[in-house]
């Protein structure tokens, strides 16, 4: 048999999660033979829904499929909906038996996938009523798929890992980063480990600095309650920023296994310099997005968004300078930045390369001013690729140097056979490979970086800088990366 047998418990399965991401990530592995018979979901949530009124659900999130309807209503035809209070002991033993009964029906030799998709305040209690009542199986695999936020800080998410780890095992727990099933991510370990021409290079000889942008277009549109509670620092700093740094800058795993990656991570993450508060005050920055005219009309700031306090000291921006202290990076800056109502939805990863010595084609040999260095670009999104920029003669009489770019971008054919994260990650915890998955130690070490800084911006209440929207943040982001004589390479 080349399918994979599991039953899928999915705890928020009339969520947004699991509609927009998860049925159709499911459905995807299904046409592509991943799972054929061998399969069955239990959607759990509040509500009284019966099994068919949850196979109509499933057939809406597939509505962008062109497969056709009988294929869909075949994959339909897996799910089953329980009715769930997740406080309930009663109703896990009811779970239980419906698990026990689609094991035998479905032959699913006990495997079994639990995914936690719903809010995150329930995700302790959960795991520990699965312990108690019993639902791991002895014989199968058991693994729980947990989504973000661990946590909100180092203390809640040690609390929740301690209750999770009452009942799974860490290699048993699958810490979604979906930033690390974007095919772009991923290649960053392929561009780096696979060639010896950047191998070479990948270190404070040639590298002048690092820069990560995440930026998003869009505002809070109807998440500001979460978000009040969030920000910027927490929503996208601590998971998506740090684990790019991680892949960015972690030394060589001894194989590409989740053991080895993980480790190095962790080594990095524990090589990163803690500062004192008052270098989080000069290598970090926060901003909000400002009332902006834009085409004649006001565009509401944060703090004029529904559900925004009217004093709200939550950022929507974050730009920071990160110091690694080990031997390959020391005195190497990376500069990150993330923020909302930015100029347009992309990021983009830069490794800028030191400039020559000594620049022979200007009149004066120690003007540097004219050459540009050298740019490993790696576009994560919305366009897929990579390019290096490098100087060339400009043509025609004189000698002056321009930048030309080696670009390879992957086309919209090419891209069509990659899954989406959700599709890649999924399949990955059934064949029980954790490497794009977040360690528990990875994900303290990120925390206490990202508490430090926390803890210094909440005792200062201080308004925060503004930036207009659709720029590229506050004017104190340019001028941290100007500190060092570099500029932002990405500036739409
Ligand atoms: P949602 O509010 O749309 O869904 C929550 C689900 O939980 C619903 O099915 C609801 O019925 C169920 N639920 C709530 N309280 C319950 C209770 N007491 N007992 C039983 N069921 C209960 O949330 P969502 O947007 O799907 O997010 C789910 C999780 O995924 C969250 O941790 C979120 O942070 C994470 N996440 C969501 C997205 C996304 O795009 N929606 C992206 C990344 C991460």
């Amino acid at each position: 048999r080349t399918d994979l047998a599991a039953l899928f418990i999915i705890f928020g399965g009339s969520g947004d999660l699991a509609q927009r991401k998860l049925y159709p990530a499911l459905f995807n592995l299904y046409q592509k033979g991943y799972l054929k018979e061998h399969f069955a979901v239990i959607g759990t949530a509040r509500r009284p829904w019966s099994d068919e009124h949850y196979h109509e659900i499933i057939m809406t999130s597939l509505a962008g499929f062109e497969a056709d309807e009988t294929v869909k209503k075949t994959f339909a035809s897996h799910f089953y909906y329980q009715s769930h209070d997740v406080t309930d002991a009663q109703h896990y033993e009811t779970l239980k038996q419906l698990a026990a009964k689609l094991d035998d029906q479905y032959q699913l030799q006990q495997n079994r996938i639990y995914y936690m998709a719903m809010s995150p305040r329930f995700f302790g209690t959960i795991a520990s009523h699965l312990g108690s009542e019993a639902l791991l199986t002895a014989d199968g695999f058991n693994r729980l798929i947990i989504e973000k936020p661990f946590g909100r800080d180092y203390d809640s998410a040690k609390i929740l890992n301690d209750e999770l780890t009452q009942t799974f095992e860490e290699d048993q727990i699958y810490r979604i980063d979906h930033y690390l099933g974007k095919e772009m991510i991923q290649n960053i370990m392929a561009l780096r480990f696979g060639n010896g021409l950047l191998g070479a290079v990948w270190n404070k000889q040639f590298i002048d600095n690092v820069q990560i942008t995440l930026a998003e277009s869009v505002g809070v549109e109807d998440r500001a309650g979460y978000y009040e509670t969030s920000g910027a620092l927490r929503d996208m700093m601590q998971n998506h920023i740090m684990q790019v740094i991680g892949m960015l800058a972690m030394e060589m795993p001894v194989s590409f296994s989740a053991e080895d990656v993980q480790r190095e991570k962790t080594r990095l993450f524990k090589s990163i310099q803690p500062y004192t508060p008052a270098e989080i005050k000069t290598n970090f920055v926060r901003a909000q997005y400002g009332e902006t005219p834009v085409e004649g009309q006001t565009q509401p700031g944060y703090r004029q968004e529904t559900n925004v306090a009217p004093a709200s000291q939550t950022e929507t921006f974050v730009a920071g300078k990160v110091l690694i202290d080990n031997e390959r990076w020391c005195g190497v800056p990376f500069y990150v930045r993330t923020g909302k109502r930015l100029a347009r939805k992309e990021t983009q990863i830069n490794i800028v390369f030191k400039k020559t010595g000594v620049n022979i084609f200007a009149p004066d040999k120690n003007d540097q001013s004219a050459v540009a260095p050298d740019v490993l670009t790696i576009f994560v999104e919305p366009e897929q690729g990579f390019a290096l920029t490098l100087n060339g003669k400009k043509v025609g009489q004189g000698f002056e140097l321009v930048p030309g770019q080696l670009a390879y971008q992957y086309n919209q054919q090419m891209l069509a056979d990659s899954p989406e994260a959700y599709e890649r990650l999924i399949l990955e915890a059934l064949n029980g490979d954790g490497t794009n998955f977040t360690h528990w130690r990875e994900l303290a070490a990120s925390w206490q970086f990202v508490d430090a800084i926390r803890k210094v911006w909440d005792a200062d209440q201080t308004a925060l800088p503004t930036y207009p929207i659709g720029s590229m943040g506050p004017k104190e982001a340019t001028e941290l990366v100007q500190s060092t004589g570099a500029e932002w390479i990405f500036d739409p």
